[in-house]
């Protein structure tokens, strides 16, 4: 049995109760050693066998579970956050799959929802945006042209950027110039939920030299939008005068049917 376990975004108890239990019971456990907190290993049992993936390769990585399937172990594959946002699981999981090895995910709370807790954040404001672009800017990894920065930015919506804080002044030039206003707000948090944890707001033109004079270029999330600091509306669902499926307002004008979320 493979699982893929989502650690997290640092603190040790921010992992799942499925998670912690699947940890527990690993004979394996392959961890993402550059991000995953390694406090977490300590919820494995004794002679529980540990490999940092910071220093393996797919097809090493591969072996160690095709190996550890063969002898009828569990294997813990753990990644930090959430493996479905930029945890290269797929290629991962085409391996398994070739090979006939079924395996499990577990899913995690992302660094993107760690660092909406650190900043007292809410991505999605009534009236200002109730979307949240997640992306990064293009490093080694290719992004598609169609989704560059400067693209995104026309929706002036919320926008989270992963695997972008050495690249501050690419992400200020090009949402710059797609049409984000210089004094847009922006918001970085570093090791969002570790002890270590880092964070600040600024603008969007001011965030290179700020993320410099923080000395932070890894790590962080960038989180630009006038969700950070903003006069908003009141959401309906909590409105005293809206009636919903599960409650009658004061003003039953607008009557959503029951169960639709709103
Ligand atoms: N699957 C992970 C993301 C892995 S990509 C998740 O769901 O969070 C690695 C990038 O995630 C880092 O470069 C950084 O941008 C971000 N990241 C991961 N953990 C973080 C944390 N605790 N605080 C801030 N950013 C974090």
């Amino acid at each position: 049995m493979i699982c893929f376990v989502g650690a997290g975004p640092g603190s040790e108890d921010l992992i799942t109760v499925r998670g912690q239990r699947y940890l527990t019971e690993a004979d394996i456990v392959i961890y993402a050693g550059s991000l995953v907190n390694p406090g977490l290993l300590k919820y494995t049992k004794e002679g529980c066998r540990i490999y940092n993936s910071a220093h393996m390769t797919l097809p090493e990585v591969v072996q160690v579970m095709e190996e550890g399937e063969k002898a009828g172990k569990m294997t813990v594959r753990l990644h930090t956050g959430d493996p479905s946002l930029y945890g290269a699981i797929r290629e991962q999981m085409e391996e398994l799959e070739k090979r006939k090895i079924s395996y499990e995910v577990c899913p995690g709370v992302s660094s993107f929802c760690g660092a909406a807790a650190a900043l007292s954040l809410e991505y999605t404001l009534p009236g200002i945006s109730q979307s949240v672009i997640i992306t990064r800017a293009e490093g080694r990894t290719a992004v598609p042209e169609r989704e560059s920065l400067r693209s995104f930015a026309a929706h002036q919506a919320t926008m989270v950027l992963f695997l972008s804080s050495g690249l501050a002044e690419e992400v200020s030039k090009e949402l710059i110039a797609g049409g984000c206003a210089p004094d847009t707000p922006a918001a970085v948090v570093y090791k969002a939920t570790w002890p270590e944890e880092k964070k600040f707001v600024t603008t969007l033109s001011e965030l290179p030299g700020k993320m410099r004079e923080e000395g932070i270029s890894r790590t962080a999330l960038i989180i630009v939008g006038n969700v950070i600091n903003s006069e908003f509306e009141r959401s309906k669902l909590y409105d005293p005068g809206f009636t919903t499926g599960y409650r009658k307002g004061t003003d039953s004008t607008e009557v959503p049917a029951a169960g639709k979320e709103k």
